[in-house]
């Protein structure tokens, strides 16, 4: 029911069009990531199209249809955040292209939209992006499982985490590439990655 009334709010504050290149067909909810806000302000009415390519996220220009996305020429202006946001993220995902960098550059976000656009980490170079690795340099994505290699005293508490536990659905730090997050029990922990070992 409550996904029913979220897709009946967001066709009336389209007008029954893609949010982002105004197409009529195949609109659905897409809620952009991460997820906080399940509501109508985290979310907005997309086409098919629209979503399959955001959400392709290696994709680079050779399997992105880039013309598509001239679209955000008028959609970047869109008044929602949640448009914005995901306008920036193509615009800053196509770059290279060299028109999608003038729109983008034309863009203005508040702060607080801005962390949101940029963290999912779209529109880094490999180099500004940060890279959690475990102690045998296996790249690390939030979700995954690891287990620890070594005891360790948990901070704070006089829990240790002992060699050999696993840890599963962990949690990357944003800011810094050498801390996970991940629950020991029913304690939620920082680790630190060379510790650390994925499975
Ligand atoms: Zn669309």
């Amino acid at each position: 029911m409550h996904e029913m009334s979220l897709l009946n709010d967001l066709e009336q504050r389209s007008g029954g069009q893609c949010e982002l290149c105004a197409s009529i067909d195949n609109l659905k909810i897409y809620k952009v990531p991460p997820v906080t806000n399940h509501g109508i302000d985290g979310s907005l009415l997309a086409c098919a199209v629209c979503i399959a390519q955001i959400e392709s996220r290696s994709l680079g220009t050779d399997t992105t249809d880039v013309n598509h996305w001239r679209c955000l020429n008028d959609s970047m202006w869109s008044e929602h955040d949640s448009v914005k946001v995901v306008a920036w993220r193509m615009l800053s995902r196509l770059k290279s292209e060299g028109w999608p960098k003038d729109l983008l550059d034309m863009m203005y976000l508040e702060d607080e939209t801005l962390q949101w656009a940029k963290s999912t980490g779209e529109g880094l170079t490999e180099s500004e992006k940060l890279i959690h690795r475990d102690v045998n340099g296996v790249i690390l994505e939030n979700g995954d499982s690891v287990v620890l290699i070594k005891d360790l005293k948990v901070k704070g508490s006089s829990l240790v985490a002992k060699q050999g536990t696993a840890i599963r659905r962990i949690s990357l730090d944003r800011e810094n590439s050498d801390f996970i997050e991940g629950k020991v029990g029913p304690t939620q922990i920082v680790i630190i990655t060379k510790y650390v070992k994925k499975i």
